[in-house]
Formats: structure tokens, sequence, C-alpha cells
């Protein structure tokens, strides 16, 4: 494989903003995260390392920032690990240099109850890159994490109403990509991912639409997170989107989302294939 896959997008669209190809960089991973996170395993060093088994030629570290979440474990970085994130970072850009790129960034966890906060906290380190998800909904009192499958998350955010939680979701990714420096838009649809039956209405959808205008008029990227392949077979976002994107002329990011080294660059061969026209997802 080249470490660039041109394809001709996209299938069944209007002709308008499709004739061009769109190239997405398959040698480059961007979106990792480390132990450093309490949720994954393995050094940086040891994802330096499988990315260069897998013949990458640039990895980015994304890893996970959150603003006053009232939530029962820590999933994201302190202000002492991004330190350690950091010195070892650069170590590692010192001592990998001319073999790999390695990129240091931030996967910025939407609140929109602590915006004032989140953007304090972006500004006191150098990132390479600026990520945006939204993984937590309040409920007033308490959050949950929309992209878990634990019992206590899907039984509280199911009583909250899934529209009404969807519907919440995307206003704040609106919200985050207006208020919030980011250059990717992480994981889109991987919201509330465990629950099969959900599917957007035509409210939801317009939120997407609006949503993909602004990520567009700020030039940010839209991430294609493999591991959507592992639990539905296709990445995060679904063609739909991808192909709502591609008509904006937004730039593609492939991203494992690796929480374990082994999952660098997981699923990338399977891109050319998604993205191709005729593919008979589309
Ligand atoms: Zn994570
Ligand atoms: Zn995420």
């Amino acid at each position: 494989m080249g470490s660039n896959f041109t394809y001709r997008a996209v299938h069944g669209l209007p002709a308008d903003g499709c004739n061009s190809p769109v190239t997405i960089d398959l040698k480059s991973d961007g979106h990792i995260h480390t132990r450093f996170c309490n949720h994954a395993s393995g050094e940086m060093e040891d994802y330096v390392r499988a990315a260069l088994a897998g013949n990458l030629e640039s990895i980015t570290f994304l890893e996970h920032l959150e603003a006053d979440i009232r939530y029962a474990e820590r999933t994201w970085l302190t202000d002492t690990d991004f330190d350690a994130f950091f010195q070892e970072g650069n170590r590692l850009r010192k001592k990998y240099q001319g073999a790999l790129t390695i990129n240091l960034g931030v996967e910025a966890g939407f609140n929109p109850q602590a915006v004032a906060r989140l953007r304090e906290m972006l500004a006191r380190y150098p990132w390479d890159r600026v990520g945006i998800s939204y993984h937590f909904f309040s409920d007033g009192k308490q959050h949950f994490n929309m992209v878990s499958r634990r019992p206590e998350n899907m039984a509280g955010l199911a009583a909250l109403g899934l529209d009404r939680v969807l519907s919440g979701y995307f206003a704040g990714l609106i919200q985050a990509v207006q208020e919030i420096d980011g250059q990717v838009l992480c994981h889109v649809d991987a919201v509330m991912r465990h629950y099969p039956h959900l599917s957007f209405n035509r409210s939801h959808w317009q939120q997407v639409e609006r949503l993909l205008d602004l990520v567009a008029q700020k030039n940010m990227g839209l991430e294609l997170n493999t591991s959507g392949f592992a639990i539905r077979g296709e990445p995060y976002p679904c063609q739909r989107i991808v192909a709502m994107a591609v008509r904006r002329n937004i730039r593609l990011i492939p991203g494992s989302d690796a929480h374990r080294p082994d999952q660098v660059g997981r699923y990338f061969d399977r891109l050319p294939e998604f993205l191709a026209p005729g593919n008979p997802a589309q």
C-alpha cells in the first residue's frame, strides 16, 4: 500500500463538490492513547515501536483531557500527567527523529458547563493538535459516559431519553467547534454506540449538517476513527456522514483510537474499500 490512498468520492451523491479526488494518509495514525489516561495500556514508546513495526510515518498522541467532569473514575490526564506526557513525548521525538514523526496532541472532551475552564486548560500546553470530542453528558447532578457500555451509563442515559441526549450531544459539539480552537473533530457518531437500535431523527441529521458546515468553515478535519470496524464493520463516522463531509471538502484524518500498542493503525487496510466508489455500503 502506498502512503496515500486517493479515492474518488462518493457514490450516489449530487455532483456538487464530489468530483475532486480526496486524499487520506494511511501512513499516519492520528489518534493514540497511552497508559497515562488510566484506561489504556502501554508506555508511549511501546506505541512508537508498534507504529514503526507497522511502517507508519507519523503518529499523533491524542490524550484525554476533561474539564470538571463528575464521574466515578478518572479516565483523563491530570496536569502532572500532561507534564510527564510532554517530557516523554519530546524525548521520543528526538530519539526517533527521521524514523517517525511524533505529534503530541490532546483529545479535548467538551463540557458545556466548563467551557472557560477547558479553554484555560488547553492554553497551558503547546499541542501539535487539538481534537474535539464530547464524552460525558450531565443530568445536572452527575455525568454519564455516552461511549460506555456499562449498565449505569446506559440506564442513566436511557432515563434521560436517548433522543434528548443525542440532540444535546450534537448541540454540544456545535458549540465546541465554535468555542474551542480545534483541528479535528473526533469519532462523531460513536456516541451511544452500544445502543444498536438507536437511529438519528430528522432533527439530528440537521444538527449533523450544521456541525459539518462549521467544521468546514473552521478548516478542521474530520476523523475516520477505525475503532468502529471492530464494533460495527465501518469507522466512526458512517458512510453517510463521510459523504456529507466530502461534499464540503473536509479533510479526512484516519485515527485508530488505540488503547493498546497492538491497535496502532488498526483496520487502516479496510479504509480504501470503505471509501471506494461503488462500495455497496454507500
Ligand atoms: Zn479512551
Ligand atoms: Zn474519544
